[in-house]
């Protein structure tokens, strides 16, 4: 092995066994997933889809990437499903490609209230190709519905959006169904109905929250986050009528030949999604998520709540510093996690009021519920200084002990 990439892939795996991860985002693929991603599929090119390659020889990783569209297919239950994005900003750039012209109008929400980069940020692709207008959350942070109806009334987008990073509250996509069916009956522009699941797949997987593939006409995902598989992206719809635009907005618009190694392993991250072993450990995020955030708010934090495997600590109301500060002195004692802007945000996005902090990767490595209130003890004596750091970081030490080593998650 080479020697040098040897040493710092120890210290990673000794960080992340010897921390608590809290980042919303993350998570820990199985041994079996990792093992297919890096087996000899990697070596195959494979520019197309399942039957109609650019390359002769992809008898058996056609098997591979047809094996993963029927599982992601019959996972959510949807018609049609693209398994080839490298990542959710690809499926993103993809989805928009498949409905929108250049130019066209897109609704999605502010993007201090959890909304993502590819979601019309300056400084991403997304608003140099498209004209991006946003909407509120109401006054209690979460989605109010009717405001949503009267700016889809304002702006007339080509496309309403959603799905985010940073929201802790469920989402019904069923109403928002309504409120752009309504909006489209007396509208001259339509507007279709994308949702980015990338947060909540994992949720969704498990049908413990509304399944948005029933009601847009376009859901983007991940698959690395609380769906537990490999880094990469996912499309799927019901829409078969949109079918081919997908299928040639990734290939040939937005990518080259597909990571094939990858698909493998989204497909045996599929089949571990589907089992009740799955909705078991889903079910144990959201409990863990929940807990950490009460047992915060008992003590006198000011936290959103939640309603799935993330939620939001304002730091700057509850012990008067930023959240990058927060950031870092959670990090010197072992628990990593993010900053993140919050609702009516004061500070710069590289400042921010809040701390996000979610329970997949922590509930995959084998966290208890009473650990997670533990965790909550921590944070809170962290960030009030109450204890001697070094004593905290034993104590985080300790928790991350009592765990799985992240080289040897078997499903
Ligand atoms: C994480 C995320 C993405 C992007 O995923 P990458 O794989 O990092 O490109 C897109 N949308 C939302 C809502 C996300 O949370």
């Amino acid at each position: 092995m080479d020697k040098q990439i040897e040493k710092l892939l120890n210290k990673e795996a000794k960080r992340q066994n010897g921390g608590i991860e809290l980042i919303a985002s993350e998570n820990y693929p199985s041994k079996e997933t990792r093992a297919v991603c890096s087996s000899i599929a990697i070596a195959k090119y494979a520019e197309g889809y399942p039957g109609r390659r650019y390359y002769g020889g992809c008898e058996n990783i056609d098997g591979i990437e047809r094996l993963a569209q029927e599982r992601a297919k019959k996972l959510f239950g949807c018609a049609y499903a693209n398994v080839q994005p490298h990542s959710g900003s690809q499926a993103n750039f993809a989805a928009y490609k498949a409905l929108l012209n250049l130019g066209d109008r897109v609704l999605s929400l502010q993007l201090n209230d959890g909304g993502h980069l590819t979601h019309g940020s300056p400084v991403s692709f997304s608003s140099k190709l498209y004209d991006f207008h946003f909407y509120d959350l109401g006054i209690d942070a979460r989605l109010d519905y009717d405001l949503i109806a009267r700016r889809l009334d304002e702006v007339n987008p080509h496309l309403f959006l959603a799905g985010y990073s940073a929201y802790p509250y469920e989402i019904d996509f069923k109403r928002l169904r309504e409120v752009i069916d309504s909006h489209n009956a007396q509208s001259q522009t339509h507007a279709y109905f994308m949702v980015d699941m990338a947060h909540i797949a994992g949720i969704i997987a498990a049908k413990l929250t509304q399944n948005p593939v029933d009601y847009a006409d376009i859901v983007t995902s991940t698959t690395h986050k609380t769906l537990r598989g490999p880094r990469g992206g996912l499309i799927l719809s019901n829409r078969l009528d949109l079918a081919k635009k997908i299928d040639s907005a990734i290939f040939p618009y937005a990518q080259g030949g597909p990571l094939e190694n990858i698909i493998a392993g989204k497909a045996v991250a599929f089949r571990e999604d589907a089992s009740p072993k799955f909705v078991k450990y889903m079910t144990k995020v959201l409990e863990n998520t929940k807990a950490c955030n009460d047992e915060l708010s008992r003590r006198g934090a000011k936290v959103s709540g939640t309603e799935n495997h993330l939620f939001l600590l304002d730091v700057l109301t509850s012990f008067g510093i930023d959240g990058k500060t927060a950031q870092a002195e959670l990090e010197s004692i072992g628990i990593t996690t993010n900053k993140n802007t919050i609702h009516g945000e004061t500070l710069p996005p590289a400042r921010a009021s809040g701390i996000r902090i979610g329970f997949a990767a922590a509930t995959t490595r084998g966290c208890s519920k009473k650990q997670a209130m533990q965790i909550a003890g921590l944070i809170y004596d962290c960030l009030t200084r109450a204890k001697p750091k070094k004593d905290l970081r034993k104590a985080v030490e300790k928790i991350a002990d009592s765990w799985k080593d992240v080289n040897d998650l078997s499903f």
